[in-house]
């Protein structure tokens, strides 16, 4: 690896440490920093001008197995590294930094790579915004019927960013991309008026980056008897694995059992849906308390997280992440097909791979952690599970469905499309026996249900909380 000092394998001195970020411009201050050769030093400072890079000390010392640098799965999850840009444009990039070091024209070419990289996919800057007085609603969005996501301005950022992230407009400064909410009013008053919707999804980047009195001031709002239809407060958050500390030795994490406690009291669901990226990230004994001390408040737990190449290509890692879950009370909940944004060429497996390690991993697993679903893709109709391969008159399909819609009638209704060995997205796919459209492209909305964007939301500037640990989105 070209490493000349010896690394020890991961140091466990935290017995109640402070959170401690790290970041393009602190790294070199981390004593891991020197044992990574000038190559990948050099990757980290010319790519984390295009991904933001933020890591901390708990996934730097406990996480990552740096004996296995470069290709460990947390490094390679947290570091951003040379061949997630294009050879050609590394090359000018680091020119610009390494070299010219000329700003203006560094943000101009990061400008132009990100614009490529789709920053914002699946319609959400142009159907998910809902609107009042045909003004749009900040940090609001609605897709589906029931559920409305929520971006509290506070929690716009995360314990360490994932380089595959599809929220980096959201890190990076791209105001006229970003979004979020510097309180409940509106919400509260949206909320008032749209009966159907009976969750709200608190998400981020990462609404655990807040502290309790904060985050409880946007969830203690949702609790008032005008609101009794919001049934399911959830909260989408990687803190179980990037810092699990966050409910058990920081300040205030007592405070958030509490509030957690008072959710339930209040009759509602507490739901936190949990970003899990690989099984290492529960083999903590503080990531394991985390959990049960979750679960103990009376919240739910669920573990949801996309599957990436490089990172977690393995069905074994999977099973071991959801035996585990389930052995401390969390619930699997989804695997998701890596989105069509950011360094995509990088990450993305094909549709038929994915099958095939969602398959492989259920299989290991016992029924208790079947509740699992995948892999699915957050796509732009809405979010479609790829059941199987199957020989059906002679052809070789994707069996398909849809798990949610913008049109609630297309949920669960099976389709099929032409088996594609190297498709990676729901776009790659041709209908199959010789159709010339999916039935979801021909239907429309059917005259006797009133379309989901009509009703709540009508065409605007919008954008969409990270499916990755939110997956109302
Ligand atoms: S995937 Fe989630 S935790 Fe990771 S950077 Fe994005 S918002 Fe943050």
């Amino acid at each position: 690896m070209g490493v000349s000092q010896s690394r020890p394998v991961r140091r466990n001195t935290m017995s109640n440490p402070k959170f401690k970020p790290y970041t393009r411009q602190s790294i070199r201050q981390a004593r891991q920093w020197q044992w990574l050769p000038p190559d990948q030093q050099e990757a980290v400072q010319v790519v984390s001008h295009v991904m933001p890079f933020r890591t901390n000390e708990y996934v730097m010392e406990q996480l990552i197995d740096w004996s296995r640098v470069p290709d460990d799965p947390i490094y390679r999850l947290t570091f951003p590294h040379r061949d997630m840009l294009p050879i050609e444009e590394y090359r000018t990039l680091r020119d610009l930094v390494m070299v010219k070091q000329d700003d203006a024209a560094i943000a101009a070419y990061v400008h132009q790579i990100r614009m490529r990289m789709n920053p914002h996919p699946a319609g959400q800057m142009t159907h998910n915004v809902p609107r009042v007085n045909d003004a749009p609603l900040r940090g609001l969005q609605h897709k589906y019927n029931e559920t409305v996501l929520f971006f509290p301005s506070s929690g716009q950022t995360c314990h360490a960013y994932c380089t595959f992230c599809f929220r980096w407009p959201q890190f990076v400064g791209m105001e006229d991309m970003k979004f979020d909410a510097k309180e409940t009013g509106e919400l509260v008053s949206y909320l008032k008026n749209h009966k159907e919707v009976t969750d709200v999804l608190i998400t981020g980047g990462d609404p655990m980056i807040m502290n309790t009195r904060s985050l409880a001031d946007f969830i203690e709002p949702l609790l008032a008897p005008e609101l009794e239809h919001i049934q399911n407060i959830r909260i989408g958050t990687k803190s179980v694995a990037y810092w699990p500390q966050r409910f058990v030795t920081d300040r205030d994490a007592d405070d958030l059992l509490r509030l957690f406690e008072k959710v339930v009291a209040a009759g509602k669901n507490m739901a936190i849906m949990g970003h899990y990226n690989h099984a290492v990230e529960l083999r903590q004994d503080i990531a394991q308390k985390a959990v049960k001390r979750i679960v103990g408040t009376g919240a739910t737990l669920r573990m949801q997280g996309p599957l990436i190449r490089h990172i977690n290509e393995d069905p074994h890692s999977w099973a071991e992440l959801w035996r585990t879950g389930v052995r401390l009370g969390a619930i699997p909940y989804y695997m998701f097909v890596e989105r069509d944004t950011g360094p995509r060429e990088y990450f993305q497996l094909p549709l038929a791979r994915a099958h095939e390690i969602f398959q492989q991993a259920y299989q290991m697993v016992s029924g208790l952690a079947r509740t699992v679903r995948g892999p699915s893709m957050s796509a732009f109709p809405g979010k479609v599970v790829i059941d199987g391969v199957a020989n059906i008159a002679g052809e070789k399909v994707f069996a398909l469905q849809f798990l949610q819609a913008r049109n609630p009638d297309w949920v669960r209704k099976p389709f099929y499309a032409k088996y594609d060995p190297e498709a990676t997205w729901l776009d790659h796919l041709k209908p199959a026996f010789g159709q010339e459209r999916f039935f979801f492209e021909t239907e429309g909305q059917p005259h006797h249900v009133a379309p989901v964007e009509r009703k709540v939301i009508p065409i605007g500037s919008a954008r969409e909380g990270c499916t990755h640990h939110s997956n109302a989105a």
